[in-house]
């Protein structure tokens, strides 16, 4: 094979990053183990074990329970999956911000449930007047997004849940690319904020894990244990997670970047993170775009399509919000000296143009 992954020197869309070195070293002598067959590959095992103590603390869970997921999708689809199975409705509904990852769409589509799509309000976060209209009886699980795909929204946590459990239903937190930064933030987010019962929280985002490192959390046994189902050919007895064989690639990588990074170099990331998007939502700003307000470190402005495509001809890898904004991700990889560079193809193109080019939509 010839072939060779791409750089990261242009690659502003992206919500993974190159592995932390130690990540990257740990997956590499754990590539080939299995941590869905404890039995056979004990000491993956007890690496989980450790990865999943270590979410919790970064949650807000004082006695966590979990896995370690192929992703947020797998995390997001469990939960949906456990709410439905614990709801006494036939027709149980699911209700969510549209801000929501389109994971959801796939959990609602196997498992059968409901899907109800509320608005988000004037600074993209879940509409709560709407959410409380949206529910009733036969509502299973209430979503919200801390850190959204799109703009890095975080949904009021605590007041989704209370209208969860005035209808009896679960809490799901889907912290899968905001969980590492928001413990540096003064977000209400996590266990400790909210009567959050389950959340999506991934190592190979923010975390600087390989791929594939994802995590559920649950906040107690039960819970996960409407994910169990037996296992007739293996020493141990039950099986919580969606895919049988697993990466213990992803569990190492987790937990080494964890053991590295927590807390300190987490933060000193995030810091470094949201000072890159200030600037570049101020560099944005000042060129005449308007720009979504970065509150976590993702930067939306609206950009012309042609300047867009301008840019992704020039090599930049960048991608688009549903409504057509230019959408870029400050991951650990992204430097500042990356971003003037990108600041710079783009004043040349403006230059180039000589009028203004006005927007096509
Ligand atoms: C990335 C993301 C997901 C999906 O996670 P995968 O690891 O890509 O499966 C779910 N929710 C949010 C908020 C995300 O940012």
């Amino acid at each position: 094979m010839q072939s060779e992954p791409q750089a990261f020197d242009r690659v502003l869309s992206s919500m993974c990053t190159e592995p932390h070195p130690v990540a990257r070293d740990a997956a590499e002598r754990f590539l080939a183990t299995n941590p869905g067959d404890p039995g056979t590959y004990p000491s993956v095992s007890a690496l989980e074990e450790e990865a999943i103590a270590m979410l919790g603390s970064i949650a807000g869970l004082e006695e966590p329970t979990g896995y370690i997921a192929s992703g947020g999708t797998e995390a997001n689809i469990q939960a949906v999956r456990i709410a439905r199975d614990r709801a006494e409705s036939q027709r149980p509904n699911v209700v969510m911000p549209e801000s929501a990852h389109f994971s959801f769409q796939k959990a609602a589509d196997i498992l059968g449930v409901e899907l109800r799509i509320v608005p988000t309000d004037d600074n993209f976060r879940a509409d709560l007047e709407a959410v409380r209209a949206s529910v009733d009886e036969a509502t299973a699980l209430v979503i919200g997004v801390a850190g959204t795909t799109e703009y890095g929204r975080v949904d009021p946590i605590p007041e989704l849940g209370e209208i969860a459990r005035s209808v009896g239903a679960m809490l799901h937190v889907d912290a899968a690319w905001g969980g590492f930064v928001l413990p540096f933030t003064d977000y209400e987010w996590n266990f400790e904020h909210a009567p959050v019962d389950t959340m999506a929280i991934d190592p190979h985002k923010m975390g600087q894990a390989a791929v594939p490192a994802g995590g559920l959390l649950a906040r107690s046994d039960d819970l996960l244990n409407e994910l169990a189902v037996d296992t007739p050919y293996l020493e141990s007895t039950s099986q919580a997670t969606l895919t049988g064989t697993r990466s213990g690639a992803g569990v190492a990588s987790a937990v080494a970047a964890m053991e590295e990074l927590w807390p300190e170099g987490y933060k000193r990331q995030y810091v470094r993170s949201q000072n890159n998007a200030k600037w570049l939502a101020d560099a944005l700003e000042k060129r005449g775009y308007d720009v979504v307000d970065p509150t976590l470190p993702l930067v939306a402005a609206d950009v012309p399509r042609s300047t867009f495509d301008a840019l992704r001809a020039k090599g930049w890898r960048i991608s688009r919000t549903a409504t057509g904004e230019l959408r870029i991700v400050c991951m650990p990889h992204v430097t500042r000296e990356m971003l003037a560079s990108f600041i710079g193809d783009l004043d040349r193109l403006e230059v180039r143009a000589s009028v203004p080019v006005a927007s096509d939509d």
